[in-house]
């Protein structure tokens, strides 16, 4: 092969080189990062780590910081120990899974469960890197349906599970709150597809915490299967997504099964640590999380006076509809310095809940962008 010349783009670079089939034409994952007043588009949370939270992180991350000449605890013993008394449920330690960030522990499920052959099904619209983990790994996509027969977003047991034997996945994604909808996912239907499959049943709970009240976890249903996963993440209600650290529960076995596939040592001696002196604070890390839920509330129900459909959220975001051209709006909003997310579902646009102030500049933006538009 010709060596490159300074002509060449990085596309045709790419294109030249021996890259996976199954990647190319493929786009990464790509959430804007722009630098703007009011960022809501990737559902983290809007508060700073209090104080005393980041005085007990610093103190734990220098503690380690002389023995970083060691390899860290391979099995972070500690930091299962602390996520399975933070879980609940009668969690024990050896049910216990961590990575860096939630993906990560979803990538060990595709990774030990999945793979060329194979086929993962999920629900969509629903999140964006179950598919991609799942390519990643050479793992056939199906995407399957939500709304019918009893809404656009609702997922009822009933369909998920005829989609589930239609489909006989290896592994299958639920998300509950589901991102972008909202939604919480009932626990019928974690139990359907749990009975009609005979794969590994995924339920993301990153924003579990934000649930109305009687909303059941998924970890309620652990015993006894053990083909089910729950994955929980730190990045949103302990607002800690730069730590990255994102866990979950599931048959001891299964957690065997990662450590087949897992790099060794993946899960750095500062992040245990910092990740267990925020679990030791869990109640002030999670003290936010009621305001912002007020946040999301309010958006809730002011968006209709915009003439706007917002769809009622179990999360830390609002999924709204009614737009006659979502790009043009998520533009508008861009430059009165707000940011939100399309998330590619037509007339639709995606809002994290923030701040007080945050939600106020938002809706301000909002209702300015729509009135100029009538
Ligand atoms: N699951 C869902 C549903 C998410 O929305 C996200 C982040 N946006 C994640 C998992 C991954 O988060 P993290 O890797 O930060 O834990």
């Amino acid at each position: 092969m010709p060596p490159t010349t300074s002509a060449d783009s990085a596309a045709d670079t790419l294109a030249r080189l021996p890259l996976r089939d199954d990647l190319r034409g493929r786009t990464p994952y790509g959430a804007p990062q722009l630098a703007v007043p009011i960022r809501l588009n990737t559902n983290e949370n809007s508060y700073d780590v209090p104080v005393e939270v980041v005085a007990a992180i610093v103190d734990a991350v220098r503690k380690e910081a002389v023995h970083l000449n060691r390899y860290p605890d391979r099995e972070f013993t500690a930091l299962r120990e602390d996520l399975a008394t933070y879980l609940g449920h009668d969690v024990t330690p050896a049910q216990v899974w961590a990575g860096n960030g939630s993906n990560e522990v979803l990538q060990h499920v595709v990774q030990a469960f999945g793979g060329p052959g194979r086929t993962a099904l999920g629900f969509t619209p629903s999140y964006s890197m179950h598919p991609i983990i799942s390519t990643g790994t050479g793992t056939a996509w199906v995407d399957g349906l939500r709304g019918a027969p009893s809404g656009v977003f609702d997922l009822t047991a009933e369909h998920a599970a005829a989609q589930v034997e239609e489909h006989d996945p290896d592994v299958v994604f639920l998300c509950s709150p589901n991102n972008p909808t909202g939604t919480s996912v009932g626990l019928d239907v974690v139990e359907a597809v749990y009975e009609r499959s005979r794969g590994i049943v995924v339920v993301d709970e990153a924003y579990v915490e934000f649930s109305r009240p009687g909303t059941p976890s998924a970890l309620t249903l652990l015993p006894g299967r053990e083909r089910l996963v729950v994955s929980r993440t730190m990045s949103k209600a302990f607002a800690l997504a730069g730590a990255r650290l994102g866990y979950l529960a599931a048959d001891p076995a299964v957690c065997d099964a990662f450590r087949l596939v897992r790099l060794p040592y993946h899960l750095s001696a500062l992040t245990q640590a910092a990740a267990r002196a925020a679990l030791w604070h869990a109640d002030v890390l999670l003290s936010t999380v009621e305001a912002i839920k007020e946040q999301r509330d309010r958006i809730v129900a002011t968006l209709p006076s915009f003439g706007l459909l917002p769809v009622a959220s179990d999360a830390n975001f609002v999924l709204f509809g009614g737009l006659d051209d979502e790009k043009r709006v998520w533009r508008a909003l861009l430059e009165y310095g707000v940011l939100v997310r399309d998330v590619g579902i037509a007339h639709h646009l995606r809002v994290t809940a923030g701040t007080p102030e945050e939600t106020t500049s938002f809706l301000d933006a909002l209702e300015s962008v729509m009135e100029a538009s009538r």
